[in-house]
């Protein structure tokens, strides 16, 4: 790529996956798994889907409260009270919480309750909010666009270490192919080629890549295999009742047995969970 190429994100020869922390987690070295709804949609579902998270062996709490939606007329979030719900489940159960911008205008608001924030598959290439996000003192998840190259991704992830934030998560959710059938085609061989030749931590998120439940298993045991850092997953109490992506949630038993799955194989392949280190030692959760 010559002058124009990355020149921050890219790993040296025998340079070792960068560690990202939040909270009492660290995403790099063991794998991590970070699960939730999708939306936030009220109390009930907040506390039961953090329940499920946790006692299944979850890292951290996801839950979109600004989302992107293809139509206008479709549960846009709940905003600001959806993030205190996050923050308020994730605090209770010693896990931290990860939420998508869409706009650096809300930069103020998330950074309050949020460890993480998370920059969509529509928002890859929005500079300005990469731009925005490169001046702040916390870890950014960058999902690949759905019409991303690898280089192209890879580039919005300069933007963020070249703005002065080195604290990056990558996050291979699928693409748009020839093919429709599934909702997106996961491409687990882009991501073990990222995480070969990049040196930030990189996480598969088996359900917007698939759109369907029972597909998520298989597929998170798939990128266990590949080498992934960890796992972005939607789980909910009621898949059925869900107001975002209720198909391709999790139900709190099926994260279970996926997490069983995952720990197989990565007790297969030499590697292991992620401990949850005790607060005192990394001086608690917000
Ligand atoms: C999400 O994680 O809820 C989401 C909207 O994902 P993506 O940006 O990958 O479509
Ligand atoms: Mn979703």
């Amino acid at each position: 790529m010559g002058a124009t190429g990355p020149k921050q994100v890219l790993r040296e020869p025998g340079e070792a996956t960068r560690r990202v922390r939040f909270g009492n987690v660290e995403v790099g070295g063991d794998f991590v798994v970070i699960a939730g709804p999708c939306a936030l949609e009220n109390q009930e579902q907040v506390d039961q889907a953090a329940h499920a998270v946790k006692s299944g062996g979850g890292h951290a709490l996801r839950g979109g409260a600004f989302k992107p939606r293809t139509s206008p007329y479709t549960f846009q979030g709940m905003g600001e009270p959806g993030l205190k719900l996050l923050t308020e489940a994730g605090r209770r159960l010693r896990m931290p919480v990860v939420s998508e911008i869409m706009d650096a205008a809300q930069l103020p608001t998330l950074v309050e309750y949020v460890d993480v924030l998370q920059v969509g598959a529509r928002n890859m290439q929005n500079f300005s909010l990469l731009r925005a996000l490169s001046k702040i003192d916390r870890p950014v998840l960058l999902k690949r666009g759905f019409g991303a190259t690898i280089d192209e991704w890879i580039l919005a992830a300069e933007y963020l270490l070249d703005g002065g934030n080195d604290q990056v998560v990558l996050c291979e959710r699928g693409i748009r192919s020839f093919d429709n059938t599934l909702r997106n085609t996961l491409d687990l061989a882009g991501m073990a080629y990222v995480k070969q030749k990049v040196k930030l931590p990189i996480l598969v998120d088996p359900s917007h890549s698939t759109g369907l439940s029972w597909l998520v298993t298989p597929m998170a045991l798939a990128a266990a295999a590949a080498g992934a850092d960890g796992l972005l997953v939607e789980v909910h109490p009621t898949p059925e009742t869900a107001l975002c992506d209720g198909p391709q949630a999790l139900t709190p038993q099926a994260f279970d047995a996926m997490m069983k799955g995952v720990g197989a194989v990565l007790a297969a392949t030499g590697r292991r969970f992620a401990d949850v280190k005790p607060l005192a030692a990394v001086g608690g959760v917000r």
